[in-house]
């Protein structure tokens, strides 16, 4: 940033988590004056888990709520919930759910300009307190510009009761900021894209933290859900002062998208990021053996076996990563060559 120029970070205001925060979701409403009418997005499977409780509690505090199940997050489901939302005159959105409801309920909100609440009902990426959703559109992923949640609900009660593998996702989401920082100073250095110091330092303080508790973070353990909630929000907040993802996203998450785009079947986000992270902190010449060993104590997986991708596809991914956001410069910079990209694969064991 230049001197005198002008900054707008965009933060959550009220941000709880805890053991049945969500009982809490008529006193978050009033206390944000959100209006009385409310549209939550939700999954056909977490409507059950935390969906229909918010949208009881609403209605029994005299609330109009009115509910959509989304199944994706696709361009045509978001125009689907933004007639709804119309229809409805939905004063605010809340998307309830692990991801594609809370991007749909995000992307939506900001399209119909009105405030958006977010409560995860799993902790396996930053998107649950970002601005940016990931929305698919003709067959591509892509993630969109969209305002950061007024709130953010975390309660672990609901997020314990989800798959471990999502939540040791969220760890490879987290651990994903040591590359993305270094990127980002590659770039200021190389590319003079301006940088702050103030994000770089949490995003990283806040990967140190849950590598330091690695050994902390097990199946069933509402504490260890505690720890990746407040780590995700931690990140979000890095990138709402960033005012961009570049904190938490670097050379890393572009191997994932790659991935994304060349496997015929991708893993979750987070795991993809995390094995990401191994090879391109190797590429950084950092250590990488760590990040490795703190993947395997989460039980996140660090190869492309555990990953259920074939080895040919981490290549091909290694090898187009460079391709997938030109303008954002990395460690990757114009591309790595076929004998490259089978090197860091080997030395770092994502492909045996
Ligand atoms: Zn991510």
């Amino acid at each position: 940033m230049q001197d005198g120029m002008k900054k707008w970070m965009q933060l959550p205001r009220d941000v709880l988590v805890g053991h049945g925060v969500i009982n809490d979701i008529s006193d978050v409403c009033k206390d944000l004056k959100l209006g009385t009418n409310p549209l939550i997005v939700t999954g056909t499977t977490t409507k059950k888990i935390a969906g229909d409780v918010v949208h009881d509690i609403l209605g029994d505090c005299g609330y109009d709520v009115h509910v959509v199940a989304s199944t994706d997050a696709s361009m045509s489901e978001v125009d689907r919930v933004k007639t709804e939302a119309i229809e409805h005159k939905s004063s605010f959105l809340i998307g309830v759910g692990s991801g594609k409801s809370i991007d749909v309920a995000k992307y939506v909100a900001t399209q119909r300009d009105v405030p958006f609440l977010s409560i995860p009902t799993a902790a396996s990426h930053d998107g649950i307190v970002s601005s940016r959703a990931s929305i698919r559109s003709e067959g591509k992923t892509t993630s969109v510009e969209a305002n950061a949640p007024m709130a953010v609900i975390a309660d672990t009660e609901v997020i314990s009761k989800a798959p471990y593998r999502l939540l040791a996702a969220g760890c490879g989401d987290i651990i994903s900021n040591y590359t993305a920082v270094k990127d980002w100073e590659l770039a200021h250095r190389l590319t003079n894209e301006s940088f702050s110091e103030y994000a770089a330092a949490l995003s990283l303080m806040t990967a140190r933290i849950l590598i330091d508790s690695a050994d902390s973070i097990k199946p069933d353990l509402e504490s260890s859900v505690r720890m990746v909630v407040k780590a995700l929000v931690s990140s979000g907040v890095a990138m709402s002062i960033a005012g961009s993802s570049r904190p938490a996203s670097g050379s890393e998450h572009m191997f994932s998208h790659a991935l994304d785009t060349v496997a015929p079947k991708h893993a979750l986000h987070g795991e993809q990021c995390g094995i990401g992270t191994i090879m391109m902190m190797y590429l950084h010449g950092g250590d990488w053996c760590s990040i490795k060993e703190c993947l395997e104590i989460i039980g996140a997986p660090t190869t492309a076996e555990e990953l259920g991708i074939e080895d040919k596809y981490i290549l091909e991914a290694l090898l187009v990563a460079h391709t997938i956001r030109p303008e954002r410069y990395t460690i990757l910079g114009t591309g790595l060559t076929p004998a490259a990209a089978e090197k860091v694969a080997r030395i770092t064991k994502v492909i045996s």
